[in-house]
């Protein structure tokens, strides 16, 4: 399954992607990084396009079985 990976340490936390994401599954944590619920993201890559830094990847994930 494709899901959003975000490289946390170059994340400047602006908050777009939160408000890309059509499933609601992107937060800042703590204000310092954005975090993604793998639970509700389909990996439509809304947030890889939007973010302005360039640190969000959809990626292929295992998924636990
Ligand atoms: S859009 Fe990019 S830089 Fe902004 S909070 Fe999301 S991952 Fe971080
Ligand atoms: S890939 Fe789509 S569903 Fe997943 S976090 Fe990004 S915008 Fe949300």
């Amino acid at each position: 399954m494709k899901k959003a990976v975000v490289n946390q340490k170059e994340c400047v936390a602006c908050g777009v992607c939160v408000k890309t994401c059509p499933r609601k599954a992107i937060t800042i944590f703590h204000g310092i990084y954005a975090d993604v619920n793998e639970d509700l993201c389909i990996g439509c890559r809304k947030c890889e396009k939007a973010c302005p830094a360039s640190v969000i990847q959809v990626v292929e994930k295992e998924v636990a079985s």
